[in-house]
């Protein structure tokens, strides 16, 4: 009775906005409520897409917002910065005769309505699964471990979250710049998760300030899951790559984030940004915001069909003047006699016929193609990997498979040390947030099997 008293009142609400209402009503009759699901089946998720959708037509905005969270932890989040254009929408049937049903607008105003109406019970684990309640320590607060954090409460367990930096969300707060992920979002989701009970304590790092040793044997924590992110940027491994002003994604993001610059921004005014996904936009987008710079070019080897950031980022990246120079190979970084950048060496690639392990066209460099581009800083975006591992632990004795990673079961993601369960992005690889908040959830469900037989 509660949940339909709450339903009138966001629809009383939705009178005042009725065009909105009516734009977003429209879109959702659109959909077909197909039975084979073909817009889930590509959610990383595996979000109940027909059933929130049906949950809209009959204007139950709640019951379309709680369907989305049996699978997403973060609806506002996901609706945001998915590549929706390859992930649901790609599937959907009505693409193949005009435009797909736009499910991200959809979630986005489920989700926008529970921010700006949510109502207290919501934010309160639905029920509790567990059959024990135990403690819980999540290491990291990326996606993969709040998503983590939020199953295991949901579960009814006690769940510490410890962040080394000092803001929360991990790559969501420092690599995803406020023009694609406003802070204000990212703040509600969290702060969701503290009203459910999850303490957080950032400037907190596991391996120095606190062993994982302590956490269990003296602050009493029954399981701990390290999610750890892949803050190391990979190199292009070319000439010219370690003079001043090249600066990776990461540092650049990071610095940018807190209000400073890894770049001698009085003397910059053309920047490459080196790369061909979202980031790489968001990283081109960002640079040329700062002061004094005139151009940025956005330098990709594919063509931009292959580009893995999405129409609309492309679109807008443009619109807003990042210059894009596509199938282009940067060979050579040209310094000055005191070091200083003053151009790169390029040359143009041409695509093949042949897919690549990527799904991808391959391509090729063509042959006496090389050409130059005046710039002053290069900005690298060509990927990041799993960072040594950070949280060493004398009195623990954790198995590192050959590739110095820390060993686990591949399905249980359990570590030779039976309380410590090992995840996010160093065993994904960089991935997309959907896909890492779909793994932290995956891990809640092993953590709390776990600690039902213990
Ligand atoms: Fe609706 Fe498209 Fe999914 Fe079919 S594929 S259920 S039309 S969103």
């Amino acid at each position: 009775m509660q949940k339909s008293y709450k339903n009138n009142i966001i629809n009383d609400e939705l009178e005042i906005n009725s065009n909105k209402c009516r734009n977003i009503l429209s879109e959702a009759k659109r959909c077909l409520n197909c039975a084979t699901k073909p817009c889930s089946l590509k959610c990383p998720l595996d979000i109940d897409i027909p059933s929130f959708i049906s949950a809209i037509k009959e204007q139950k905005f709640f019951d379309a917002y709680n369907r989305i969270c049996e699978k997403s932890p973060f609806p506002a989040i996901c609706s945001k910065i998915c590549p929706q254009n390859k992930q649901c929408e790609s599937g959907c049937v009505r693409k193949n005769k005009g435009s797909s049903v736009q499910i991200s607008k959809l979630e986005s105003f489920v989700a926008s309505i529970y921010d700006n109406l949510g109502v207290k019970e919501n934010n309160k684990p639905t029920k509790i699964i567990s059959a024990k309640i135990k403690k819980v320590a999540v290491i990291g607060s990326g996606p993969a471990g709040l998503s983590c954090a939020y199953y295991l409460k949901k579960y009814g367990h006690a769940v510490s979250i410890f962040e080394k930096l000092a803001k929360v969300g991990g790559m969501l707060n420092y690599g995803i710049p406020e023009s694609r992920l406003s802070k204000d979002i990212l703040k509600n989701e969290i702060k969701k998760i503290q009203k459910m009970g999850v303490s957080i304590y950032t400037n907190v790092n596991v391996g120095s300030d606190v062993y994982l040793y302590d956490l269990i044997k003296i602050k009493g924590f029954d399981a701990i899951f390290l999610s750890l992110g892949t803050w190391k940027a990979r190199r292009l491994d070319i000439y010219g790559e370690d003079s001043r002003n090249v600066v990776n994604f990461v540092d650049f993001l990071i610095s940018y984030h807190k209000g400073k610059s890894v770049l001698d921004k009085k003397s910059i005014n053309n920047i490459a940004v080196v790369g061909g996904g979202s980031v790489a936009i968001d990283v081109a987008r960002l640079a040329l915001t700062l002061k004094n710079v005139k151009n940025v070019y956005l330098i990709y080897r594919r063509s931009i069909n292959e580009m893995l950031a999405s129409e609309n980022e492309i679109t807008v990246a443009k619109s807003e003047g990042v210059k894009f120079q596509m199938l282009t190979n940067v060979k050579k970084i040209v310094t000055n006699s005191v070091g200083t950048i003053s151009k790169i060496l390029c040359s143009k690639n041409e695509l093949t016929n042949k897919l690549d392990s990527s799904k991808r066209f391959s391509f090729k460099e063509i042959i006496k193609s090389d050409f130059e581009i005046n710039v002053d800083a290069v900005i690298t975006c060509v990927g990041s990997a799993a960072s040594e591992f950070p949280v060493q632990d004398p009195y623990f004795k954790m198995i590192y498979d050959k590739n110095g990673k820390i060993q686990t079961n591949e399905k249980s993601q359990c570590t030779n040390v039976p309380e410590i369960f090992f995840g996010g992005d160093m065993i994904l690889g960089p991935s997309t947030a959907a896909a890492a908040m779909a793994h932290g959830k995956k891990v809640a469900e092993n953590i709390n099997n776990y600690l039902n037989t213990t």
